[in-house]
């Protein structure tokens, strides 16, 4: 038996991986479930998996909610706050942690699990983005086993050597291929790109997602965190990670050999496959995800990316090549600015203005713990607001 702590409960990871968790009651246990306010979904999910302890951000939301389970009868107990996020990532009788907040507000839950050497299934790559050597050092000090859920980067570690430790020379990897679908606004000009919507950024055409990433997608920064993500993961310079666009989504990414192969991880754009995945590891379970059917898919295409309509992948690699609190800074500032984006505060466009005009305007410094993370993450969010306002509609 697995015991769960899940991060970020109500979301579309956290729901996905629920709905795996569901499928096999005789390996997992939930302990504890957790959301920033959404009362009513995290009321739903302990009536139906009764996890020890409820975590809700919100305290409004977290009273409501223990007065909703105490009418109910049932025995969860309700916490708030960041530090009971932390607190049900470090239980003894905790074993795995899928981490699925969105954003920065994953960070420090996230890390709590990793210093306390827990089952670590990744999901919240901003936490990698932010704090990529400070977390990596935490896995490695506690031997926390850390499973890639974004898919491309389950992919890639389906598709390395299984004792890959991280030197791509001695495994004969010669790069890796990270696929992205091109999103909503792969064909769309770069004229009319100024004048697209949240609710046409948030209309992905393969995949289903929360808000936040959905936009991500849309701008192709979420190619860029995952470049960044993958350079953490898999200790890959920039420089041997091509992103390559294939607008099917069925190639999940790829590892290129110094032999001349590639090795893909195929399967239909379902997140509950690589959630299985990381539950299960080494062992493989049933997802709920239909089999992949080649004949309907009939062909695969590839691209290479447009680094001038999507500038926020270059800026990206950028912030990965210039390292420090770069990545933290360029999270920071996309975080704010896709926020400002979805209120119709700012055009799709500048999105890419505020993040450039926040990395050109803070120093990059040395990241050697935490603090010098949340510190950088800040003044990115203060400089990012005053950008907002420049660039506002
Ligand atoms: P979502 O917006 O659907 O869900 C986010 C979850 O986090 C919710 O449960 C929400 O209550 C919680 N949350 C939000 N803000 C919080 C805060 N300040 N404090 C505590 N909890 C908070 O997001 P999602 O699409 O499920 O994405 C979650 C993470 O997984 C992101 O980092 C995303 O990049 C990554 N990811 C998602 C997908 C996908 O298919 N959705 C794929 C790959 C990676
Ligand atoms: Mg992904």
């Amino acid at each position: 038996m697995q015991f769960l702590t899940i991060l970020g409960s109500t979301g579309s990871i956290g729901t996905s991986t629920l709905d795996v968790v569901s499928r096999h009651p005789d390996r997992y246990r939930v302990v504890a479930l957790t959301a920033n306010k959404q009362v009513d979904l995290l009321y739903r999910q302990c009536v139906e998996f009764k996890p020890v302890y409820a975590v809700l951000l919100d305290e409004a939301a977290a009273l409501q909610l223990s007065a909703m389970l105490a009418q109910a009868g049932l025995k969860t107990q309700v916490l708030c706050g960041l530090d009971a996020l932390e607190g049900v990532c470090t239980l003894p009788e905790v074993d795995t942690v899928m981490a699925a907040i969105v954003g920065a507000a994953g960070l420090r839950p996230t890390l709590a699990a990793a210093h306390a050497g827990k089952k670590i299934l990744l999901a919240n790559k901003e936490t990698l983005v932010m704090a990529g050597n400070v977390f990596m050092d935490a896995v490695r000090a506690s031997g926390s086993a850390l499973l890639p859920i974004d898919s491309e980067h389950n992919a890639i570690f389906q598709a390395l050597p299984h004792d890959y430790r991280g030197d791509m020379e001695s495994s004969g990897v010669s790069r890796i291929l990270l696929t992205a679908s091109g999103g909503p606004f792969r064909k769309t000009s770069f004229e009319d790109l100024q004048r697209v919507t949240p609710d046409e950024a948030c209309a992905h055409p393969n995949w289903s997602m929360g808000r936040k990433i959905s936009v991500d997608s849309a701008s192709m920064m979420n190619k860029g965190l995952e470049v960044i993500e993958a350079h953490w993961l898999f200790n890959v310079a920039a420089e041997n990670i091509q992103v390559v666009v294939h607008p099917q989504s069925v190639i999940h990414s790829l590892v290129q050999y110094i032999d001349g192969s590639v090795i893909a991880q195929l399967g239909n754009p379902d997140m509950r496959t690589p959630i299985a995945y990381g539950l299960a590891y080494p062992e493989r379970i049933a997802s709920g995800v239909a089999s992949l059917d080649l004949f309907k898919v009939a062909r695969l295409d590839f691209a290479e990316p447009d680094f001038e309509r999507f500038p926020c992948l270059a800026l990206a690699y950028d912030a990965l090549k210039a390292a420090g609190t770069a990545p933290a800074v360029l999270n920071a500032a996309n975080e704010v600015a896709v926020a400002a984006f979805l209120n119709r505060e700012i055009s799709f466009l500048s999105i890419a203005r505020v993040i450039e005009s926040v990395l050109e305007l803070l120093p990059v410094e040395n990241v050697t713990c935490l603090e010098d993370v949340l510190e950088a993450d800040a003044s990115a969010r203060r400089t990012a607001i005053q950008q907002v306002m420049r660039f506002s509609l």
